[in-house]
């Protein structure tokens, strides 16, 4: 029931699982994070406690950018098959998602004929669409675009693509979001809370919109792909 993203010079599968202990209180049944480095996007997932899952993290895995989720299923049962993230059939696109899509079923059949489903939740469909695209699409951010704005309902995503370790995109609708700054780093999260520990600066994100977070900027865009420019604030909570 959050997620938390991270785009920076540090390591990141500790930062993000940090970020997830910091929201456990919010609920979940399972947990789960997603590495991006050179050598792709390497994902763990497990049932239960955060702590099943830092156990489960590879202590040698190495890399700056990376996405963490804890789930409160919504469809399919908690397990660690439907525990996020979720791959596209390519494993070229990775994903987390808080909230529901209403029209999954609908979308299955109008974009997604022949594509098998590895899980049973409604999030699966998000990242097949974006891979779906991606092959009519010039760009990822295009490709996650048009893939948000065919859903009905509540979300708040972060995506990863294996082509470029260093970007991830985010987007929200009737979801909590934020994007965090600072020097070399920007994040994102559902709430400050998970993102003190790098930064206090945070701008807030409305609905349908999307973020680009490189390590050097985070544009916020609609769902047409126009800028949108926000001032940020500072957080004054305790970590
Ligand atoms: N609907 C998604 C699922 O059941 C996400 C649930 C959540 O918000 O954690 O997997």
């Amino acid at each position: 029931c959050g997620i938390v993203g991270y785009v920076g010079t540090k390591d990141a599968k500790e930062i993000l699982l940090r970020g997830l202990e910091k929201l456990e209180y919010r609920g979940y049944d399972s947990a789960g994070i997603a590495i991006a480095n050179e050598t792709g996007v390497h994902v763990y997932k497990e049932k239960g406690r955060i702590a099943n899952l830092r156990e489960a993290v590879d202590e040698t895995e190495a890399g700056f950018t990376g996405i963490g989720h804890t789930r409160w299923a919504t469809h399919g049962v908690p397990s660690k098959l439907n525990a996020h993230p979720h791959q596209s059939s390519s494993s070229r696109y990775t994903i987390v998602h808080n909230g529901v899509i209403e029209n999954y079923e609908q979308l299955r059949r109008e974009h997604l004929v022949g594509v098998e489903m590895v899980s049973d939740t409604d999030t699966e469909i998000i990242v097949q669409l974006v891979e779906k695209f991606a092959s009519e699409s010039k760009t990822t951010e295009e490709a996650f675009r048009k893939s948000l704005s065919v859903l009905k309902g509540s979300y708040a995503t972060a995506l990863l693509d294996n082509q470029d370790p260093n970007t991830i995109y985010v987007g929200k609708n009737k979801s909590p979001l934020l994007v965090g700054l600072s020097d070399s780093v920007n994040v994102v999260a559902s709430d400050a809370m998970a993102m003190l520990q790098v930064t206090n600066e945070f701008v807030e994100l409305y609905d349908e919109e999307i973020v680009v977070v490189t390590q050097e900027k985070a544009t916020i865009k609609t769902l047409d792909g126009e800028e949108v420019s926000r001032a940020s604030y500072v957080a004054e909570l305790d970590s």
